[in-house]
């Protein structure tokens, strides 16, 4: 089957791409080579011979003839130009090159052996025209001469070389304005050949390199088909590219993310079958009883319904602390703020348990100076206190000793709650705000708990934007605490 080839794909695209840079680059050199390069040598050549008249002006006045001529043999090899000095006389004859390879020259067939040639002749049109501009000029001249293919022009310039005690001389110097046939031939040669090896090249590296990029994306994107059919917590590889990397890294992150969303979500499914199951079992049997054993026994039978109605109020929790942290999750939670007193807040909550301290030897103090005005949502705030405190009584060890304080912390009060219970194992610490979580060291019965208290603060907490913590000793007890935004401290109401 033949291979199809896929005009969008990244391989084909960077070869296209390259293939048309390089073509594009050999295009503009094919036109400054086909249009620009006769004048720009022509150009060049023009300064050049200014330059040669230059030094032979001179050199002139520099030297001696002997030496003079010398130097402008070299000036003749160096610049490729037909340099013809001769004396007012016509005695003295200086070519150079020397005439036997002047009359080699292209357009310049001449024959200075004087056989009266037409080429000869031809030279000497031109010397007559070039004398003629230079006693038009009384001086010295430069003109533009038609070669013998009229698209080729020779510079030519005239001038006479005069000082005191030297024979005056007239100088004439021919330079073509046209670059070489064998030069042109052998650049257009080159060109050629750099053409066909940056044609081959660009295909090279554009190979090359889209296969270096394409390759990490197709084993990318193989990895996420695996992903995409449920397989969570694959690592992803990147390539040479930190692009690359970054992508895979990012994947990589997505995916371990799904995969502990999908255990969270497990978890959470496990974790609250349970806790339903076990109240419901609770009423069921409760209920059952009632029907079988107690029902005409009033004391048993309120006993009885004394269970249930605290399993369905355990119930009742569970479903609400759910419905809360599922909301506080989602993000449709929004906060109402307002200003209260922490202070009352604190207080009523505490009013809860003097019925625990009067009948279970609970001991919960709290220590506050001041009335403190915060800024926050009330309810939620209260139900942070509500669940620290709780938590503080429902782990407070056989001393049963609590004790709750409100402290200015600069922009701040801080909340703490501290308890002479169990504690949690360091390495426990950071875990005890997840949903669910429940430590492995306290003795409290599952069952007295949702596990969801916690995560419920640091939801809450968050939302405000506050710091909270937790630190606690193995064996001494756990302390609680948060920062509420303080607005102002009044003094503490002691009517009562
Ligand atoms: P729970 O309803 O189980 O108390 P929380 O989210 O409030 O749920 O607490 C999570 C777990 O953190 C608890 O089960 C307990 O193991 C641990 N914990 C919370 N507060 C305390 C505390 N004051 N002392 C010791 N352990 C605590």
């Amino acid at each position: 089957m033949k291979p199809k080839i896929d005009c969008n794909s990244i391989k084909f695209k960077t070869w296209l791409y390259f293939i048309l840079f390089a073509a594009g680059l050999m295009l503009v050199l094919w036109i400054m080579q086909v249009f620009l390069f006769n004048s720009a040598y022509g150009t060049m050549k023009e300064t050049q011979t200014r330059e040669v008249v230059r030094d032979i002006n001179q050199s002139f006045k520099k030297h001696d003839t002997e030496k003079f001529l010398h130097e402008i043999g070299e000036l003749s090899d160096s610049y490729d130009m037909y340099i013809y000095v001769v004396s007012y006389d016509g005695k003295t004859q200086y070519f150079s090159p020397s005439a036997e390879d002047y009359a080699k020259a292209p357009s310049f067939e001449t024959d200075y052996s004087g056989d009266g040639t037409s080429s000869d002749s031809e030279f000497i049109s031109k010397i007559q025209t070039l004398n003629e501009h230079m006693i038009r000029n009384n001086g010295s001249a430069y003109v533009k001469i038609e070669g013998n293919d009229k698209s080729q022009v020779i510079l030519a310039y005239g001038g006479v070389l005069t000082l005191e005690d030297k024979e005056p001389l007239i100088v004439y110097v021919f330079s073509p304005l046209w670059p070489v046939n064998s030069t042109v031939q052998i650049l257009t040669n080159q060109l050629v050949a750099v053409s066909i090896v940056a044609l081959i090249i660009a295909c090279c590296i554009s190979i090359y390199l889209s296969t270096r990029i394409t390759r990490p994306i197709r084993k990318i994107s193989a990895t996420a088909q695996r992903l995409a059919q449920g397989e969570y917590g694959i690592v992803f590889r990147g390539g040479h590219y930190t692009e690359l990397n970054n992508l895979a890294d990012t994947l990589t992150g997505a995916s371990i993310e799904l995969e502990k969303s999908l255990m969270l979500q497990k978890d959470l499914v496990a974790n609250v079958s349970h806790d339903l199951r076990t109240p419901l079992t609770m009423i069921k049997s409760y209920a059952e009883m009632i029907r079988d054993i107690s029902g005409d026994n009033p004391d048993k039978r309120n006993e009885h319904l004394k269970v249930i109605i605290e399993e369905t109020d355990r119930l009742n929790g569970l479903v609400g602390d759910l419905l809360t942290v599922s909301r506080l999750q989602s993000g449709k939670m929004v906060l109402d703020i307002s200003e209260f007193s922490l202070t009352e807040a604190v207080e009523s909550i505490l009013n809860t348990y003097k019925v625990m301290e009067m009948e279970q030897d609970y001991r919960i103090e709290f220590n506050c100076s001041s009335n403190y005005i915060v800024r926050g949502d009330e309810e939620k705030l209260k139900q942070v206190v509500s669940n620290l405190v709780s938590n503080a009584v429902k782990f407070s060890g056989e001393e049963k000793h609590v004790i709750v304080s409100l402290r200015k912390k600069g922009r701040y009060v801080q909340f703490r709650v501290s308890d002479s219970g169990p504690g949690i194992p360091p390495e426990e610490l950071d875990h005890v705000w997840e949903r669910y979580y429940r430590s492995s060291s306290n003795m409290v019965r599952s069952a007295e708990g949702t596990g969801l208290g916690l995560a419920i603060c640091k939801e809450i907490l968050s939302l405000h934007k506050t710091d909270f913590g937790v630190s606690s000793t193995l064996g001494e007890g756990s302390e609680f605490w948060f920062d509420a935004e303080l607005v102002r401290t009044d003094k503490l109401n002691t009517t009562d």
